[in-house]
């Protein structure tokens, strides 16, 4: 008898515990009626970044999102970032937030491309979004839906982290006229950039951050591209460069925040909401940000020996087929990829008649 009862008592337990776990997958979205407040919850978010320590605008950015999260949380969050190696290494967040060995990170999904070849799109892709049109295809155009989907299998929740905005094409030591001009070309230019002008008869070469500059100095380089002025001009290119092109292959780079789903599913809803909140501002205010630092570095480099070009159209019009190329080789191969490039592209159609009719009408007319 008393076994029993205690079974019953047990069995009540768990049945409650199933029942609150329940509600709470429910509303792992911002909930739209009853919302579970639980101030004295406290919890505490090791986060890693695939960024240097005090790297400009992109790591000022995240460390200003944790500062934020833990100020508005009243102390119920505590997020620590670590800089790239402290915790793993630049390109192991992926893994080490996926297995729970850090709670979340700041990166950018191209870099896991070789996970899966759908993950290049979050970021962005050649000829593809600009940084508002990205928003709006996360935000309500169905994006983060399918961002969210191809995370959930390696048990990871992210979130829009920041965007680069326009990236310039790269620096060029010679100017570049026709597509033969590129051919054996060695430029450092990853991801689809990177791919497409392979096909146009471009070497490209990765190298990290730190060896670009002595590279192009001494030759063993071309050309590269990295961001835009802002950051390009603390990389000291435009000594090893003096032509600088108009962009192309990163048209609206998004970058990530993503959560552990075991750790962000245990928070209370009005944790959650803060940190769905503190993203979106995140994004906004990197952006902004971008926007204000590339127009001041732009000034300078204008005012130096570098020529600002943009390349002629017929290899504008080569680098969009060979896009359309690499697009239908990774479909063939990926069905993710395949869902993902038909999502964007039935959005982009429909998102770029009206940018130019919109923004790039009035500007041409500014
Ligand atoms: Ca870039």
């Amino acid at each position: 008898m008393e076994n029993r009862r205690s079974f019953i008592k047990k069995s009540m337990l768990v049945g409650a515990g199933v029942a609150l776990s329940t509600g709470c997958d429910k509303n792992s979205k911002p909930p739209s009626k009853s919302v579970n407040i639980n101030r004295n919850k406290k919890v505490r978010i090791k986060l890693a970044t695939s960024w240097p320590s005090n790297f400009p605008i992109m790591g000022e950015g995240v460390e200003r999102f944790a500062e934020r999260v833990n100020t508005i949380s009243g102390g119920s969050i505590k997020i620590k970032v670590h800089a790239k190696n402290v915790l793993v290494p630049a390109f192991g967040v992926f893994d080490a937030a996926s297995v729970g060995a850090i709670d979340a990170y700041h990166s950018a999904s191209y870099y896991y491309k070789g996970k899966n070849e759908a993950f290049n799109m979050f970021t962005g892709f050649p000829f593809g979004m600009t940084a508002s049109e990205m928003n709006a295809w996360l935000d309500f155009g169905g994006g983060m839906e399918l961002w969210r989907e191809l995370y959930d299998k390696h048990n990871l929740i992210p979130f829009k982290g920041g965007n680069t905005n326009i990236q310039m094409g790269g620096w060029f030591k010679k100017e570049i006229n026709t597509v033969e001009d590129l051919q054996g070309l060695k430029m450092r230019i990853p991801g689809l950039g990177g791919e497409v002008f392979a096909k146009l008869g471009v070497k490209p070469i990765q190298l990290p951050a730190g060896e670009i500059f002595i590279s192009l100095e001494r030759n063993m380089l071309d050309a590269t591209e990295w961001l835009g002025p802002s950051l390009d001009i603390k990389m000291g290119f435009a000594k090893a460069a003096k032509n600088y092109y108009t962009g192309w292959h990163e048209p609206g780079s998004m970058l990530s925040l993503v959560f552990n789903k075991k750790k962000f599913n245990k928070l209370s809803d009005e944790q959650k909401m803060m940190i769905e909140m503190a993203s979106q501002e995140m994004n906004a205010y990197m952006s902004s940000q971008f926007q204000y630092e590339n127009a001041k570095a732009l000034t300078k480099i204008k005012e130096s020996d570098v020529t600002i070009r943009s390349f002629p159209k017929p290899i504008m019009e080569a680098a969009k087929t060979a896009m359309l190329e690499v697009a239908h080789e990774k479909s063939s191969k990926s069905p993710d990829f395949k869902k993902v490039w038909e999502h964007a592209q039935a959005f982009l159609k429909e998102n770029s008649a009206w940018s130019d009719i919109g923004i790039n009408a009035y500007l041409n007319v500014r």
